[in-house]
């Protein structure tokens, strides 16, 4: 056994051990941290994308260098109308977010192809029997036990595809549900790379975890031949299986992940409850952690644990409208309410991917052809 000490300790190198780790490097280069990953690269295989409006002004800093593809508008696509949007949209690669960490930090401060088999508020101990000591350790393993929340899944493969000759797309479509919704809750997602290059992903929601992986395969082989496009080659493929929470105990949640251990990332329950997605959120903690004079394990866990708690409680409107959307009605009205969504006010639409609707906005979701009635709005 071989010991090492440290001011913070980050277990696990995803997209939220790794923004706190970069943030944290930045604001406080004095102090040794360490992140702790099991896999050989930091970041796994993702390609994570995010409205530019999703962000608050003081987290695009630490954004801004790990991004590889922008787009100043976004396209949706539905049965009876088209749009675009006019917010920019981003996607980080996890190879540049392996990179980028490797480049800001000290070779000795990233423990790759290392496990951490047990973690407490000021120590970790990995699977080759290194004790790491710390002033504080943050888990930012992943999600902690699922089973507790009532879940729906958000579902898509996507492949990075190059085409035979151009294509002529130019702006990232978020959501193409033009095809029939009889299939299920299912659309497509689409970004333009290069004139011969896009990203296709098959997206659907579904009440059951598993993934039928050929039928995605196939319904973005289909896609891209409804534009007459002959795939030539087909690359950086990534599959996802997001949990959408519709309801759950957060006390009994956050516990699950570790007792009085400080969490980030879906093990402090920080994510979209209608999209699944998370990338906001890692920005903001990693923020948070940076600014704290207080790193102390006892320290970070009530810093985390309030601002995780207060998060939740803050969007059970946010669940219900995923509860309407993908239980309570059938999958076309679920697809209508969609499509009243991103009917409405520009800015109300960006609120909402930001979770930061206001009173009056959930007023007018509500009203006439609103996606949410009244009677949903309050119920539990
Ligand atoms: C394929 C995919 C695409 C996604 N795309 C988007 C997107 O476009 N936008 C968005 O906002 N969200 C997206 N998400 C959702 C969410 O943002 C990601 O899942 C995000 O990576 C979650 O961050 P995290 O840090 O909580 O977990 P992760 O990024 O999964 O990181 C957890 C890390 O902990 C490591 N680990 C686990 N156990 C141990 C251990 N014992 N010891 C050491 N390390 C360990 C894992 O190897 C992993 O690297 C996507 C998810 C997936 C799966």
């Amino acid at each position: 056994m071989s010991g090492v000490m440290c001011d913070l300790a980050i277990i696990g190198g995803g997209l939220s051990g790794g923004l706190i780790a970069l943030a944290a490097r930045r604001a406080r280069p004095d102090r040794r941290v360490l992140l702790i990953e099991a896999a050989p690269t930091l970041g796994g295989a993702h390609l994570w994308s995010f409205l530019d409006s999703d962000l608050e002004a003081e987290d695009r800093p630490l954004l801004e260098p790990l991004v590889n593809y922008g787009w100043r508008e976004f396209a949706v696509i539905f049965p009876l109308y088209k749009r675009a949007l006019p917010f920019p949209f981003y996607s980080i690669r996890s190879d540049r977010f392996d990179a980028a960490l490797r480049e800001a930090m000290p070779a000795e401060s990233i423990l790759t192809g290392r496990r951490a088999l047990g973690v407490s508020p000021d120590g970790v101990v990995l699977e080759d029997g290194t004790l790491i000591g710390a002033g504080g350790v943050i888990d930012a393993r992943g999600p902690g036990d699922l089973s507790l929340l009532d879940l729906h899944y958000r579902k898509f493969v996507g492949y990075e595809l190059t085409l035979d000759g151009p294509h002529s797309v130019r702006r990232a479509t978020l959501i193409d549900a033009a095809a029939d919704p009889a299939e299920g809750f299912q659309y497509m997602e689409m970004l333009p790379i290069e004139s011969d290059r896009l990203f296709i992903e098959d997206v659907r929601y579904e009440s059951w975890p598993d993934m039928d992986m050929a039928d995605h395969g196939n319904r973005i082989v289909n896609h891209a031949a409804r534009f007459g496009w002959r795939i030539r080659s087909s690359a950086r493929g990534q599959a996802g299986i997001l949990p959408i929470a519709l309801g759950g105990d957060f006390a009994d949640y956050w516990r699950s992940g570790g007792e009085g251990v400080a969490k980030a990332g879906l093990r402090a329950g920080l994510f979209h409850p209608v999209t699944g997605n998370s990338l906001a959120d890692a920005a903001r903690i990693a923020r948070l952690v940076a600014e704290a004079d207080d790193w102390s394990g006892t320290a970070l866990h009530a810093m985390l644990h309030d601002h995780a708690a207060r998060a939740w409680a803050k969007r059970a409107y946010y669940r219900r409208f995923a509860t309407r959307m993908l239980r309570d009605t059938a999958p076309a009205e679920g697809y209508r309410m969609l499509e009243s969504l991103y009917a409405m006010d520009a800015d109300l639409i960006a609120r909402f991917h930001a979770m930061r609707l206001g009173f009056a906005d959930r007023m007018a979701l509500s009203l006439g052809e609103g996606p949410m009635p009244v009677g949903a709005m309050f119920r539990r």
